[in-house]
C-alpha cells in the first residue's frame, strides 16, 4: 500500500500511502490530498472540458422540493433544528423506509438526520470504531471510507472486485476477517462500479458477520438508481442483520440536490445513540430548511421515483451507446449513475494519465478509478464516467469522444 501522490494545479490527490509528507497535516491523513472529484473538477474549469468526473447531476430536482426549501427559510425555520433532525423529517424517513423497503424504524431513537451521507459515515466510523479494531470494506471504494477509517485511527482490510460483474471471491472476504475485526462497510449500487450485490453475495457477507459478531455500516445512497432486473436489497432485511446495521441514505442523490448536503442513518437504538454522540461534536445539527424540504420530498409519490429511475436509466443507455462508439469497452452499471470502461480497448494502460491527458486530447473529463483501490494495479485499466448529466452534455461528449483519433 503506497504510491506516490499525484499532482495536477494547485491539487494533490491520493489516497493510498504518499512518498512525500504534507506539511501540518496530521500522520493519520498524510496521503489523502484532495479528492479525486475537487481535482477533476477544477480540470474540466481549467480546460474548459465536458465535465462527466464528479457526481452531480447539472439539473435541478423536484421543484415542489425546492420550494419547500424557500418556503421554510421564508417562514423562519432558520435557526438549529434538533441535534437528531427535525421530527417532521424523521417522520418522513420511517415513511419512506417503510414504503419502499418495508424496513420499521422508530422515528424517535432510530433514526439519525446528517450533513450528507459523508458525516454519517464519517460519524458512525468515529463513533463505533477506534485504534486497534479492523474495517472491511470493498475495493475499489468510494474515497470518504478510507479517510473516515482513518480518522477513526482503525485500519481497513480491503477485498477487491474483480471482473466485469466485480464478483468478490468468498474466500478473501473470509480471510479478511480476524479477531480484530469491528465492522464491515459496504456500498450498494456502489461507487464507482455500478455494482448492485445480489442475494447470494448478501447472504454471504450476512452469514460471515453474523458469526464473527461484527457490525455492518452500508451505503445505499443509490438505493433508487438501479437497472433492469436488479433489485436493491437493504442488507439489513436480511435474518440477523437489523440489529447490527447501520443503513445510509442522502437526499443530494435522491433528489439531486446535492448541495443540500442532507443524509440520513437509520438502525438499532443503541448503534445510532453511539453515532449521534459523534455527530453532535462534528456538526451538531444539519440545515433547518433543506430537512423540511427533504420531509416533503420524501412523501411524493411512487411516479417520482420510478420517473428518476427511468431517466437514468436512458441517460445510462445514452453515454453507454456513445462510449461503445467510440471504441471502449464499457461495463454498463447495474446501478448508480456511473458508467466504466476499459481503456486497453483503446489502447491505453493507465487510468490516471489517461484522464489527465483526456481533457486535452478529447475535451472530456472522467475518473481513473485506479484512485480508489489500495492494490491500484487492479483498477489501473478501468475510468469511470458519470452520466447524471443533460442529454445534450452526454451527446456532446459522445460526439468527441468519436472525434478523438489518438487518446
Ligand atoms: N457515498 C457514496 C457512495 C457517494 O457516492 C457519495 C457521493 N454523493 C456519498 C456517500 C456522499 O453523499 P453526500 O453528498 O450526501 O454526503
Ligand atoms: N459522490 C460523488 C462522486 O462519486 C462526488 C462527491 C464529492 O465530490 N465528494 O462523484
Amino acid at each position: 500500500m503506497s504510491s506516490a501522490p499525484r499532482t495536477h494545479s494547485s491539487y494533490t490527490f491520493a489516497v493510498t500511502t504518499p512518498a512525500e509528507k504534507a506539511p501540518y497535516l496530521t500522520d493519520r491523513l498524510q496521503g489523502f490530498g484532495t479528492t479525486i472529484f475537487t481535482a477533476m473538477s477544477a480540470l474540466a474549469m481549467e480546460t474548459g472540458a465536458v465535465n462527466l468526473g464528479q457526481g452531480f447531476p447539472d439539473t435541478d430536482g423536484p421543484i415542489e422540493v425546492s420550494q419547500a426549501a424557500v418556503a421554510a427559510i421564508n417562514a423562519g425555520h432558520n435557526q438549529y433544528p434538533p441535534l437528531a433532525g427535525l421530527p417532521v423529517l424523521r417522520e418522513a424517513i420511517a415513511h419512506h423506509r417503510q414504503h419502499h423497503r418495508g424496513q420499521i424504524f422508530d422515528p424517535d431513537g432510530e433514526i439519525l438526520v446528517t450533513t450528507g451521507a459523508t458525516e454519517a459515515l464519517a460519524a458512525s466510523l468515529l463513533a463505533l470504531t477506534g485504534p486497534g479494531d479492523e474495517v472491511v470494506t470493498f475495493e475499489p471504494y468510494y474515497d470518504s471510507y478510507a479517510a473516515g477509517i482513518a480518522m477513526s485511527g482503525a485500519t481497513r482490510r480491503v477485498v477487491t472486485l474483480r471482473g466485469s460483474d466485480f464478483a468478490f471471491d468468498p474466500d478473501e472476504l473470509e480471510a479478511a476477517f480476524t479477531p480484530q475485526t469491528k465492522l464491515l462497510l459496504l456500498n450498494t449500487p456502489h461507487n464507482p462500479t455500478g455494482k448492485v450485490f445480489n442475494r447470494t453475495e448478501l447472504e454471504l457477507i450476512s452469514r460471515i458477520c453474523i458469526e464473527r459478531d461484527v457490525l455492518v455500516v452500508v451505503d445505499e445512497v443509490y438505493e433508487h438508481l438501479v437497472y433492469e432486473d436488479h433489485d436493491h436489497i437493504p442488507i439489513a432485511t436480511l435474518p440477523g442483520m437489523a440489529e447490527r446495521t447501520i443503513t445510509i441514505s442522502s437526499a443530494g442523490k435522491i433528489f439531486s440536490f446535492t448541495g443540500w448536503k442532507i443524509g440520513w442513518a437509520c438502525g438499532p437504538a443503541e448503534l445510532i445513540a453511539a453515532v449521534r454522540t459523534a455527530k453532535q461534536f462534528l456538526t451538531f445539527a444539519s440545515g433547518g430548511p433543506w430537512q423540511h424540504a427533504v420531509a416533503t420530498g420524501l412523501h411524493l409519490g411512487d411516479d417520482f421515483f420510478d420517473g428518476y429511475t427511468a431517466e437514468m436509466a436512458a441517460k445510462r443507455e445514452r453515454l453507454c451507446a456513445g462510449l461503445e462508439a467510440a471504441g471502449f469497452d464499457t461495463i454498463r452499471p447495474q446501478g448508480t449513475y456511473f458508467a466504466t470502461v476499459d481503456i486497453r480497448s483503446v489502447g491505453a494502460t493507465d487510468g490516471i494519465e489517461f484522464c489527465m491527458a483526456l481533457p486535452h486530447t478529447a475535451g472530456v473529463v472522467a475518473v481513473p478509478t485506479q484512485v480508489f483501490y489500495d492494490n491500484e494495479d487492479e483498477g489501473r485499466h478501468l475510468v469511470r464516467f458519470a452520466f447524471c448529466k443533460k442529454d445534450e452534455v452526454l451527446d456532446e461528449a459522445a460526439r468527441r469522444l468519436l472525434a478523438t483519433e489518438a487518446f
